[in-house]
């Protein structure tokens, strides 16, 4: 189970790069390379861009994607890989196959209520 874990790990932090990579190259002007050299140090340079991105109106989704995958390696530190972040429940194996860095459960996910009302049911 330690090297599923590992592999997944190794699938996260490829897909958190390229997403680090791609609002970087979005937020870059045209002219590549030769362009303004901003210190390029990735962190600073990548918030930079993604404030730039969110403003237009692209970066948003991309943001959020860097944010659930950057969420989800910390969940595999902490080994709550896996739990809902919101809920504390369980989330699907269908669903964390489908979306390896997904961190909410399906109900959280759509849209429900943050906190469950235990008293709620019918
Ligand atoms: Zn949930």
């Amino acid at each position: 189970m330690a090297s599923d874990l590992d592999t997944l790990r190794a699938e996260l932090e490829d897909r958190r790069d390229r997403a680090r990579e791609t609002i970087a190259g979005l937020a870059k002007t045209p002219e590549r390379g030769t362009a303004q050299g901003f210190g390029k140090r990735i962190g600073d340079g990548t918030v930079e861009a993604i404030s730039r991105l969110t403003e237009i109106g692209v970066g948003t989704s991309l943001e959020a994607g860097l944010e659930r995958t950057e969420r989800a390696l910390v969940k595999l530190d902490e080994g709550t890989y896996g739990v809902c972040d919101v809920c504390g429940e369980p989330i699907a194996e269908r669903r964390l196959a489908a979306m390896p860095d997904v961190v909410t459960c399906v109900d959280c996910a759509s849209g429900q209520p943050r906190v469950r009302p235990p008293s709620r049911r019918q």
